[in-house]
């Protein structure tokens, strides 16, 4: 046969005989490449390795260590459980089963309102390491909607699908399950099962296998509420035993952490059902950590030239007209309230308000840049079944700020905001940060072509003075203005979305913001929104996940205990406690009416990062026996030894946030 000849990724050229597949051009690189394919892309479609290749073709080899890999690996997975529940649960239906971030799901309807239990799972997961074993095949082949209807007969979620992409109607949800095409494609795994699926997928069920099934949960068929109640499972599927291991212990660690059960064991805050859903009570121990990062954060914006002002909680229709909101963001709004004097709504943002101050009264050149600071609360409407602790809730407080610069001031403006950000994230004890450039939609903005190339390349402009890498989401950035996000990796790896800056084309064209040039003309000032923790909640959140409920000392709600051995001790004790909080610590003292051994426990319980025992030796020597959290126990340690040392972990709290 005469050869053809393909392109790789890397340019390079390779000539492989006539009529061969993705599969015998990766064994033309190296067997072990082979091994490790999943799939292909061909000219950039995704593809089988069972697919042919063309004369022509630019070729990559998808691996199965790669997040497209796992991607396919996982989907496959999500066929073998659909498989496994329709052998399994006679007049079982099977809806759609996607890859997700770390796993897969798939949707059932099971005959008579059935429910999966915990013991189904343990049944089904052993069925799918059956099919796993048999080393099904997966055979691709595409049929007309007709075929498909009759094939898939006794599947009405199927046939639902069928006839949406037959009437040109198919969207996101049927997407992954099968392509807007005319023909639509089927994978078949035996005579008696097969899927709707836009593929690829592995060869055979052999190379799966790395799998666990985690929990069922109630879904609605297409998230409709008003539709038929579904029973979905969630799985996790990876490309090796140790992978699948590591993502578990992640998820154990990650569940230990859960700032929900770390918010009640550590007596921080709670949510009362008297409440409502979304709504939190700080208790004190919550609170001071809650005082401390804010009292943080006010000075750094007092040492960067913030101004801060205080906006109100209610504002009148009118506002949020002139705004915007009610045009564009009435959704996220809670409900009016209809007063004497008009039609008031809860505030969804602050920058409306902050817009009014800049406009207060005639503003020249030399106020610019002016950067207003708000902690400011603000109401978000949320569907009960979104709410999730304090990552979620339906009133929050922002550490907001809005700038308004000139257009000249706008690149170093956002340089010295990049700055800002990330120092005070440290302090946090985040290092690990990642970075986003939304640019315009082409189809949808306000502002000149010209303002836009200027506030994007001034956002490119600051990531690039700081040397940081970033990813640029085309066409991602919101109709009034670029943007940059920034991620933070979290102690067990896992990413948050905190900060943004936001450049904003658009508010001060509603406000018909205006200063006075050094030419004595009137010019329209740039907005610059910036949130910083996001929420003060939300961040509050993320950190206590992010330490495991164990705050560096400078943050922690009791920072030193003394622990007298015996009553006689407890004078002495006394003591030593009115020193540190002279020294301005926060401290406190358990009597000596249990035993040691159980105060101890129980201080290490409550994560203090200084348990300080006193004896004999303690009161003759003026010492202390230092039991630091996580650490050696120290014994004669001098009390002013041990204060300084304190306060000088206080003053450095990066030596805390390891
Ligand atoms: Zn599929
Ligand atoms: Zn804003």
């Amino acid at each position: 046969m005469a050869d053809i000849s393909v392109t790789l990724p890397d340019g390079s050229g390779r000539l492989v005989a006539d009529g061969s597949t993705v599969l015998d051009v990766a064994a033309s690189i190296g067997s072990r490449l082979a091994q490790a394919a999943i799939a292909g892309t061909i000219n950039g479609t995704d593809v089988d390795v069972s697919t042919v290749v063309k004369d022509g073709d630019v070729v990559a080899i998808v691996t199965t260590n790669s997040d497209q890999g796992r991607h396919i690996l996982r989907h496959s997975t999500a066929h073998v459980l659909a498989q496994a529940v329709v052998q399994l649960f006679p007049g079982a239906h099977y809806t759609i089963g996607p890859a997700i971030d770390d796993g897969f799901y798939y949707d059932f309807a099971l005959p008579n309102s059935q429910t999966f239990s915990d013991d189904d799972l343990r049944v089904i997961d052993k069925r799918m390491r059956e099919i796993v074993a048999a080393g099904q095949p997966f055979e691709r082949s595409e049929l007309s909607a007709d075929e498909a209807l009759l094939v898939f007969a006794d599947q009405p979620y199927k046939c639902e699908i069928i006839e949406r992409v037959r009437s040109g109607v198919a969207d996101g949800s049927d997407a992954a399950e099968v392509g807007a095409a005319e023909t639509i494609s089927v994978y078949r795994n035996t005579d008696s099962f097969l899927d709707l699926c836009l593929g690829p997928h592995v060869r055979t069920t052999s190379q799966l296998g790395h799998f666990a099934l985690m929990k069922v949960a109630g879904a609605y068929w297409r998230g409709n509420e008003k539709g038929p109640m579904l029973q979905r499972i969630y799985g996790t599927a990876w490309e090796n035993a140790a992978a699948l291991k590591e993502h578990l212990v992640r998820l154990e660690e990650a569940a230990k952490r859960d700032h929900r059960k770390l918010a009640v064991e550590l007596d921080l805050l709670s949510f009362p059902q008297e409440l409502g859903g979304g709504l939190a009570v700080w208790h004190p121990r919550g609170a001071i950590v809650r005082k401390l990062m804010e009292d943080y954060s006010r000075q750094r914006h007092l040492d960067g030239d913030y101004q801060f002002v205080y906006t109100p909680h209610l504002a009148n229709a009118q506002l949020f007209e002139t705004s915007g909101h009610l045009d564009f963001y009435a959704d996220g709004m809670y409900p009016p309230m209809e007063m004497d004097n008009g039609v008031y709504y809860p505030k969804p943002m602050n920058c409306p308000m902050h817009c009014l101050i800049f406009d207060g009264r005639q503003r020249s050149y030399r106020e610019l840049p002016m950067r207003l600071f708000e902690l400011g609360t603000v109401y978000r409407y949320e569907r009960a079944g979104t709410l999730h602790g304090l990552l979620r809730i339906r009133g929050f407080t922002q550490d907001d700020s809005h700038i308004f610069c000139t257009e000249d001031q706008m690149a170093d403006e956002i340089t010295s905001l990049l700055d800002f950000v990330m120092s005070v994230l440290r302090r946090f004890g985040f290092y690990d940060f990642e970075f986003n450039l939304s640019t315009r939609n082409p189809v949808k903005s306000v502002g000149s072509d010209d303002i836009w190339e200027k506030a994007t390349a001034a956002l490119a402009e600051a990531l690039h003075r700081h040397g940081v890498e970033y990813k640029v989401k085309e066409g991602d950035a919101a109709f009034y203005g670029p943007k940059i996000d920034l991620d933070v990796r979290d102690a067990i790896g896992r990413k948050w979305q905190l900060s943004t800056i936001q450049c904003d084309f658009n508010l001060p064209e509603r406000f018909g913001l205006e200063y006075v040039g050094s030419d004595s003309a009137r010019h329209r000032p740039i907005m610059l929104h910036r949130a910083l923790f996001g929420s003060v909640e939300r961040f509050f959140g993320v950190l206590l996940e992010h330490y495991a409920g164990a705050f560096p000392a400078w943050l922690s709600p009791v920072q030193a205990r003394v622990l007298p051995v015996a009553s006689a001790h407890e004078d002495y004790a006394r003591t030593v406690l009115n020193r540190l909080k002279k020294s301005g610590f926060r401290a406190d003292m358990t009597a000596a009416d249990e035993q040691l051994g159980k105060r101890i426990r129980n201080s290490k319980l409550e994560k203090i990062p200084y348990v300080l025992v006193v004896g004999d030796d303690d009161v003759a020597n003026d010492t202390v026996g230092v039991n630091p959290r996580g650490g050696e126990v120290e014994r004669d340690v001098a009390v002013e030894a041990f204060i300084q040392r304190l306060d000088a972990e206080v003053l450095d709290g990066q030596s805390g946030g390891e």
